[in-house]
């Protein structure tokens, strides 16, 4: 195995899921979403994970995401968060994945393949409250609920909305947030009032569960807290987190270089005075974005170290210093738990989301799953 891997600490997954149960009455689902290969995590052994801890569902973005997990023998509701395309019904209806709906014609689509597999396939009706990206308005949602209910080879398993802004403190994001949960809550219960079953009613994604306990419902979607990290750095102290993914490396060459010397790709850096230099193998092809230099550091046996010059595809720099303890093949650590700094704060240096920095970790990189 290759010396840069992402280290997967599974007790810290089902840690972050015991304190996301403390904010939900015990009888609330949980549907972790491990769509994009579990924000990087990989998807099969944290799908495992998650399920043993407790979560009732899963959640994908793509029909063959949801095939996979089939294929790993994963028996659990798996939810298709995105719109599905004709071509991907097939898989969807084989695999028993439980797609979001929010039109008439892919309502008819899925039902007449699940009628030709001689099946009942179930749904969920996916409602717009302010995402702006999916779902139906709340004024055609009963009619669509309808439309599923009386399809004898359709189930509405399920009713759910998005929130765009529910991880922010902002005064006009909580008033923006509540309005949704209100127009949720009641364009639900003019279902219900029409005599319909809603099926499991779902709205709650990390900043929801954290902010607004009535958006619970019947089951919350927590992605990002599952994995340790908060969707907002401004929600810091509401819940006890700690990241699941350890990003690591060893240190392959150490060599002494003299004042003067440039190191990497456009020379952007050359050593101030005589000083050590430590190349490790890892790159922007491994997820180590090239924004990130000048400004990360990585840690080596207790201390933190600055990557200089240009991150190269597969490799980067770091100065040592003068005079160091570091060896070669020395354990580097580009983010993870605690005492290392967090994905969330390599994400602040590029301006961005912890979840992107997760993400990015290529394939090639290999997933080490670890209890302790
Ligand atoms: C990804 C996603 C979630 C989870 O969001 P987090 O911010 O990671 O908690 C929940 N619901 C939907 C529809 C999503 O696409």
């Amino acid at each position: 195995m290759r010396a840069t891997r992402a280290i997967i600490h599974l007790d810290n997954l089902v840690f972050n899921i015991s304190e996301i149960k403390k904010k939900i009455p015990a009888n609330t689902r949980i549907c972790v979403p491990v769509k994009a290969d579990a924000y990087g995590h990989g998807a099969i052994p944290i799908a495992k994970a998650a399920l043993a801890a407790g979560a009732t569902h899963l959640a994908v973005a793509t029909a063959q995401e949801g095939v996979e997990l089939r294929r790993a023998d994963i028996g659990a509701p798996i939810l298709l968060l995105g719109l599905c395309s004709p071509d991907e019904i097939g898989e969807i209806v084989a695999h028993d994945i439980t797609p979001f709906v929010a039109d008439r014609e892919s309502i008819s689509e899925l039902s007449r393949a699940a009628k030709a597999a001689k099946k009942r396939l179930p749904v969920h009706l996916k409602i717009d409250t302010g995402m702006g990206r999916i779902g139906c308005t709340p004024d055609e949602a009963l009619s669509l609920a309808r439309y599923i209910s009386d399809d004898a080879c359709l189930e509405l398993a399920g009713t759910a909305t998005h929130l765009p802004v529910s991880d922010s403190p902002e005064a006009a994001h909580r008033e923006f947030t509540r309005r949704q949960l209100d127009l949720f809550a009641r364009t639900v219960n003019s279902i219900r009032d029409a005599g319909i079953d809603p099926g499991i009613v779902n709205a709650g994604n990390s900043g929801s569960v954290l902010l607004y306990p009535d958006a619970h419902f019947d089951m919350i979607r927590p992605g990002i807290i599952v994995y340790g990290y908060l969707p907002d750095p401004r929600l810091a102290g509401t819940i006890d987190l700690r990241p699941v993914m350890e990003l690591e490396t060893e240190i392959a060459a150490i060599k002494r270089v003299a004042a003067g010397t440039p190191i990497s790709y456009g020379l952007t850096w050359t050593a101030p005075g005589e000083t050590l230099i430590a190349t490790l193998p890892i790159g922007y092809a491994d997820g180590l974005a090239r924004a990130l230099s000048p400004g990360l550091r990585v840690r080596i046996g207790g201390a933190e170290y600055p990557i200089v010059g240009r991150i190269c595809m597969d490799q980067c720099m770091v100065d040592l210093g003068h005079d160091s303890p570091v060896r070669r093949r020395d354990r580097a650590t580009v983010f993870g738990p605690r005492p290392a700094r967090g994905a969330d704060e390599v994400a602040s240096i590029l301006g961005t989301i912890p979840y992107e920095i997760t993400c990015a970790v290529n394939k090639r990189v290999p997933r080490v799953y670890v209890e302790g």
